[in-house]
């Protein structure tokens, strides 16, 4: 699957294209931001770029500018939610590491405490 192929039975290219709801808090050209329907923390954000990949690492090398943009996002929406003293950011790449929506994403977890190791 390439970057350029939104698919539409991938839930978050749907959500792009506002073909299923979310709770959005951020959106640009490239990137949009929304609250998770599981929040782990009381600030859980999932930031997405607007095209397709499987994981972030992999349009990073595909399409730079559109994983840059992805962390920008991430970043402003901790500020907007007052969560730029102690934030995760997380990403589940593949099944073994539990990613279960495959377009990418970042989680924007924010607060609590966090604990290291995570799980
Ligand atoms: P991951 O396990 O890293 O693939 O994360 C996928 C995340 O998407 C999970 O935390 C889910 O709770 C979240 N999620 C699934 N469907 C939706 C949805 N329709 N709107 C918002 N978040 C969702
Ligand atoms: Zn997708």
């Amino acid at each position: 699957m390439t970057s350029t192929a939104a698919t539409s039975d991938c839930l978050f290219c749907r959500i792009v294209a506002g073909e299923v709801p979310a709770d959005k808090v951020a959106e640009n050209d490239d990137a949009l931001g929304f609250r998770d329907l599981n929040p782990q923390a009381p600030t859980h954000v999932l930031v997405i770029p607007k095209v397709h990949s499987p994981t972030l690492p992999e349009l990073a090398s595909e399409q730079p500018s559109a994983a840059l943009a992805v962390l920008v996002m991430a970043r402003e929406v901790a500020e907007a939610e007052g969560i730029v003293d102690g934030y995760r950011l997380a990403f589940n790449n593949g099944a073994g590491a539990q990613q279960t929506v495959f377009h990418a994403h970042v989680h924007v977890l924010g607060g609590r405490e966090f604990t290291w190791p995570p799980g």
